[in-house]
């Protein structure tokens, strides 16, 4: 079967037909480097996890890219207030954005360009768009003048025929009814105002020219998919497209345009502005694990509004005990467990199994990811076989090597569902008591990085107490032991 995404540009399920599969070029609007991402910004990046393992799953292999905004108004705004340069302001939150990808098992993508670092690339689109007639002078700023753009409108299907000619918007952020000119390049208002000297003037880019440049700096060419949550699609993506295509007539600028729909808290959109939102650290003080939080962030089909609710934390823990237990029962009778090297025999397993006899799960697993990333399908299927294999397990019909064969087919569901564990210590423990010990370890993590020392040494001891030791390296805590 062939992969299918719903492309937002046509709005149609299609074939996914990248220009070069050993290459697929995937870019994703990501952070604004300001403060804790909440619940409803991890679930766009864990939309672009769930892509990425679906699309490897699938043989292709990728070339991916998320964008981190270092520079921004809101960025500008808050460095000021807080007497930081924009650098030290954004350092810290850069490095909690990362930390919470890791903490949701998200794999890393291959690039993660910084807007600050690719001025040079937003003035040489702008040189073009000058250069081609689309871009415009105001009081210092540059404009992009939209009615010059033939297809403005067509990403987002708006309506353009009510647009007030002339009529510029300074902001990065307007609603749909309002279609303006937006700013290119901004003139520096004030001198505490972070600014580059270049020969557009001393100012800085607006938000829309940062993905378009950032696009072109690491492919120098026009892309496969291009991924956002769905508030990006007018105006910061219909502008993209009239950036790119209007500097770059002679290229297709995005092939496939994914979006995923928004988290909403009481059937309103969670965001910082409304002060409605959850961060991942909210989560883990009120006890719940990181795992039941991914768990619940992918279990939603992208394209589907997620109601978010605190109450539907303890059934996607239970969700991952049911899978695990299974996978554990079948771990144990399969010998792996008694192997004094089960790092080693897990790995033999990915070599020798030809998977012939569970071929059908695993083709219909496949197909559920590749009908547009339909992870809900695809966890009926892992539901299935999890029925199927206790009662394969409680009536002894599997052999030793299909026990084998079968502990791999949870390995392929982990590759995208990446909540179980296969290896010791942790297979020889309660989930609960190891989902414990994580979100503990986790909470410490956080407490260091607040020098909070108290509170982490307290945090140690409570381990300690419970006969957990902790190898701290200067990275931090990687690993745990419990003693006998
Ligand atoms: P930001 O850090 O504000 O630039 O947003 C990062 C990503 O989170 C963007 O792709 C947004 O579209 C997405 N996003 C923001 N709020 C939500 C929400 N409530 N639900 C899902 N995605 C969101
Ligand atoms: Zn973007």
């Amino acid at each position: 079967m062939d992969f299918l995404f719903y492309n937002t540009k046509t709005g149609k399920k299609e074939v996914f037909k990248p220009k070069d599969p050993s290459e697929v070029k995937i870019y994703s609007c990501g952070p604004t480097v300001y403060n804790f991402a909440h619940i409803g910004n991890l679930r766009s990046f864990l939309f672009v996890d769930i892509l990425r393992r679906s699309l490897k799953l699938a043989g292709f292999q990728l070339n991916q890219t998320m964008n981190i905004t270092d520079i921004d108004d809101k960025i500008i705004r808050e460095a000021i207030a807080n007497h930081m340069s924009v650098e030290e302001f954004t350092k810290p939150w850069t490095e909690r954005f990362f930390e919470d990808l890791k903490s949701l098992h998200v794999d890393l993508v291959e690039n993660y360009p910084r807007a600050t670092e690719s001025i040079h690339d937003m003035i040489s689109i702008v040189h073009k768009l000058i250069e081609n007639g689309f871009a415009y002078e105001k009081d210092g700023s540059i404009y992009y003048s939209i009615q010059k753009f033939e297809n403005y409108g067509k990403l987002s299907h708006i309506d353009v025929s009510g647009m007030k000619s002339g009529a510029r918007y300074d902001a990065d952020e307007y609603e749909k009814e309002d279609v303006r000119d937006f700013v290119l390049w901004k003139n520096r208002k004030t001198e505490d105002e972070k600014a580059w000297e270049t020969d557009l003037g001393i100012g800085r880019p607006g938000w829309h020219l940062e993905c378009s440049a950032m696009i072109r700096k690491v492919y120098d060419s026009g892309i496969d998919i291009h991924t956002g949550g769905i508030d990006l699609l007018f105006p910061h993506h219909e502008n993209e497209v009239a950036l790119s295509e209007g500097a770059f007539p002679e290229e297709q600028f995005v092939g496939t345009w994914l979006h995923c729909e928004h988290l909403l808290v009481d059937s309103e959109k969670m965001s910082k502005s409304k002060g409605n939102f959850y961060t991942l650290r909210d989560l883990l003080d009120l006890g719940h694990s990181l795992d039941a939080i991914r768990f619940h962030l992918i279990s939603v089909h992208y394209r589907s509004k997620l109601n978010f609710s605190l109450k539907h934390l303890p059934e996607s823990k239970q969700a991952i005990e049911r899978i695990q237990t299974a996978l554990t029962r079948l771990l144990k009778d399969s010998g792996y467990l008694t192997d004094s090297e089960v790092k080693r025999a897990i790995l033999e397993i990915k070599k020798e199994v030809t998977y012939q006899s569970f071929s059908k799960v695993i083709v219909e697993f496949e197909e559920a990811l590749k009908d547009d990333l339909n992870l809900p399908k695809a966890l009926a299927s892992v539901f299935d076989f999890v029925r199927e294999t206790n009662s394969a397990l409680d009536q002894e019909t599997w052999s030793i090597d299909l026990k084998k064969e079968a502990v791999r087919v949870f390995q392929i569901f982990d590759s995208v569902l990446a909540v179980l564990r296969f290896t010791e210590p942790d297979v020889g423990l309660p989930t609960d008591l190891v989902q414990e010990i994580e979100m503990l370890i986790a909470k410490r993590a956080e407490a260091k990085k607040n020098k909070q020392y108290d509170i982490a040494d307290k945090i140690r001891k409570e381990l300690l107490e419970k006969g957990i030791t902790l190898l701290d390296t200067k990275d931090g805590t990687t690993s745990w032991k419990k003693s006998p």
